[in-house]
C-alpha cells in the first residue's frame, strides 16, 4: 500500500490584469472566452448539484427557502440582457450548516448556507454575496475557468471541470463524500474572474434595489469570523486586493432603482432560524451525510482489500487545468489528495490508514516544488519523501531514460513491503519537469504479483499524458 501526497502541488500564480477604472462610469464587464455551450454549462452544474444534494444538507423549510428564493427572484430579474442565457435555471437551496459559504454551478443551482444568513447584519449582505455568486454564473466563469485548459479539447467534459467550478472547499467536501465526479479542485476562481463577480454583482445590486456597498459590507463581515467557522467563502473567493474599496468606487457610480427600505422579512428569518436547532458545521453535517448513503461513497478509515474489479478497457480523460491531461481505466475511481495530487484506483483498492490516503492498485499524479531545477535530484528527493512514508520501500537501483508526455524523463521501478496489508509491491516512478520548473510525477502501484498484468495499463496510461502547462 502507497503513501503519497507529501509535496506540495505548485499552482501556477494568476496574474492579475490591473484595470484600475477611475472613471465614474458603470464598469462594463465583458465574459471570458468560452469553448463550453450553455447546454453544457447546465449538464454541468445538474450533475453537480444532484451530487451537492445528496451531501449536504440541505434545509426543507418553507420560510428560509421562498426568503432566499425571493431575494435570488429579485436579483435574477436584475441579470443584464447580454448576460442572460435561455437555458439557465436559477435555483436557491438553503443548506443546514453553520460556516459562512454560498456556492453557485454552472447554469444557475446556488446553495445559501443557512450560517451566512445568521452571520449577515442586513438583507443586503445576504444578496451581496448571492449577486456575486449569480455573477459568476452569469458570466459562466466555471466553464471559461475549464475553457483555459480544455484549448484544444472543446467540449472534453473531465471531473476536473467541477471541481474548478466548485473550488477549493466545496470541492474537498463533496469530493471527499463522493470519492469521484467533483474533480480534485486544484483550480479556483482566478482574481480577476473575482473581480468581474464583484463589479457585476454590484450592478445586480442596485437594479433589483439593494445598496451595492452591502456586498462589502459583507465581505467584512466574513474576514471578521475566525476559527473553524471562520472565512471559508473567502478560500474560494480570493480577494483579488483592494475589494471594498472597488466596490465602492463601483457603488457610488450606481443609482440604486426601487430601494427596499423595509427589511422586516430579514429580521423576521432571522428570528425564525434563533428558534430551530444550532446549525452542525459542514464536517459534522457531510459526516453524517455520508452515513446516511451507505458505505460505499465513503471510505474514510478503511483499509483496501476484498476483490479488485479488473480495469475497464474502455478509458476516460481526466484534466488538470492547465497542468495536464491523460486517460485512465473508466472504472477507475478519482481520489483527491488535498491540492497536491490526483489518484486512480479501482473500487477495494483504496482508502485510509493513519490518516492517510492508501491506495493498492492505481496511478498518483502531482507536482512537487524543485528548487534544484534538476530531473534527477529533484527524482532524489521526492524517493527520499516517498521513503518517508514508505519506510520499507526499496532504494532506486538506477533510472530508465523516458518519454513522458513528450518531454524528458526518468523512471524507476522500487519495491515495498507494505506496512497495513503485510503484502509485497512494485511502484514504478516516473518523472519529468514542468515549464515552471517543478517536479511532475506519476506513481504506478500494484501487489508484485499483480504487476505483470497492470504493467500494459499502466504503460497506456502513461502514454496518454499530454502536458498543457505555459
Ligand atoms: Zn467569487
Amino acid at each position: 500500500m502507497m503513501r503519497t501526497s507529501l509535496r506540495q502541488f505548485h499552482v501556477a500564480a494568476v496574474v492579475v490584469a490591473a484595470t484600475t477604472a477611475l472613471v465614474s462610469a458603470q464598469t462594463k464587464i465583458p465574459p471570458p472566452p468560452n469553448n463550453y455551450t450553455p447546454a453544457q454549462d447546465v449538464e454541468l452544474g445538474r450533475k453537480a448539484a444532484a451530487d451537492a444534494r445528496q451531501q449536504l444538507p440541505i434545509m426543507h423549510d418553507d420560510a428560509v427557502s421562498s426568503y432566499i428564493d425571493d431575494i435570488g427572484k429579485r436579483l435574477v430579474a436584475a441579470i443584464p440582457e447580454d448576460l442572460r442565457h435561455p437555458e439557465f435555471r436559477y435555483t436557491f437551496e438553503p443548506v443546514n450548516v453553520r460556516e459562512i459559504n454560498a456556492f453557485a454551478l454552472p447554469g444557475g443551482p446556488m446553495f445559501v448556507n443557512r450560517g451566512m444568513i445568521e452571520a449577515a447584519h442586513t438583507e443586503g449582505e445576504v444578496a451581496g454575496v448571492m449577486a456575486h455568486e449569480l455573477s459568476h454564473v452569469a458570466l459562466r466563469h466555471g466553464t471559461a475557468q475549464a475553457s483555459k485548459a480544455t484549448k484544444y479539447e472543446v467540449g472534453q467534459v473531465a471531473g476536473a471541470v467541477l471541481g474548478a467550478i466548485i473550488g477549493g472547499g466545496w470541492g474537498q467536501v463533496i469530493s471527499q463524500g463522493t470519492q469521484f465526479g467533483l474533480g480534485a479542485a486544484f483550480l479556483r476562481f482566478s482574481r480577476e474572474y473575482e473581480k468581474q463577480a464583484d463589479i457585476e454583482g454590484v450592478q445586480i445590486m442596485a437594479r433589483a434595489g439593494y445598496d451595492p456597498r452591502d456586498m462589502a459590507n459583507m465581505f467584512r463581515t466574513i474576514e471578521k469570523q475566525g476559527g473553524s467557522g471562520g472565512p471559508q467563502w473567502l478560500s474560494d473567493h480570493p480577494n483579488p486586493g483592494n475589494r471594498v474599496e472597488y466596490i465602492t468606487q463601483e457603488a457610488q457610480a450606481l443609482r440604486v432603482t426601487n430601494p427596499i427600505g423595509d427589511s422586516r422579512a430579514f429580521s423576521q428569518i432571522q428570528a425564525h432560524l434563533r428558534q430551530l436547532p444550532k446549525a452542525p458545521t459542514t464536517e459534522e453535517a457531510t459526516k453524517t451525510a455520508g452515513r446516511r448513503t451507505g458505505g460505499s461513497t465513503g471510505s474514510a478509515g478503511r483499509v483496501p482489500g476484498g476483490r479488485i474489479e479488473p480495469p475497464a478497457s474502455s478509458y476516460r480523460t481526466y484534466e488538470e487545468g492547465n497542468l495536464f491531461r491523460v486517460s485512465v481505466p473508466e472504472n477507475w475511481r478519482e481520489l483527491e489528495g488535498g491540492t497536491s495530487s490526483v489518484t486512480f484506483a479501482p473500487e477495494g483498492a483504496y482508502g485510509q490508514a493513519n490518516g492517510q490516503n492508501v491506495f493498492t492498485h492505481g496511478v498518483e499524479f502531482g507536482v512537487g516544488r524543485n528548487e534544484t531545477h534538476d530531473l534527477q535530484t529533484a527524482t532524489q528527493e521526492l524517493l527520499s519523501s516517498l521513503a518517508q512514508g514508505n519506510p520499507n520501500l526499496s532504494r532506486p537501483s538506477g533510472f530508465d531514460r523516458i518519454n513522458l508526455g513528450d518531454r524528458r524523463g526518468l523512471r524507476t521501478t522500487l519495491s515495498n513491503q507494505s506496512e497495513a496489508t503485510g503484502g509485497a509491491e512494485t511502484i514504478q516512478v516516473m518523472t519529468t519537469q514542468l515549464r515552471d520548473g517543478n517536479l511532475f510525477y506519476a506513481i504506478a502501484v500494484a501487489p508484485r504479483g499483480d504487476f505483470s498484468s497492470y504493467r500494459g495499463v499502466f504503460d497506456r496510461i502513461a502514454s496518454s499524458l499530454q502536458f498543457t502547462d505555459r
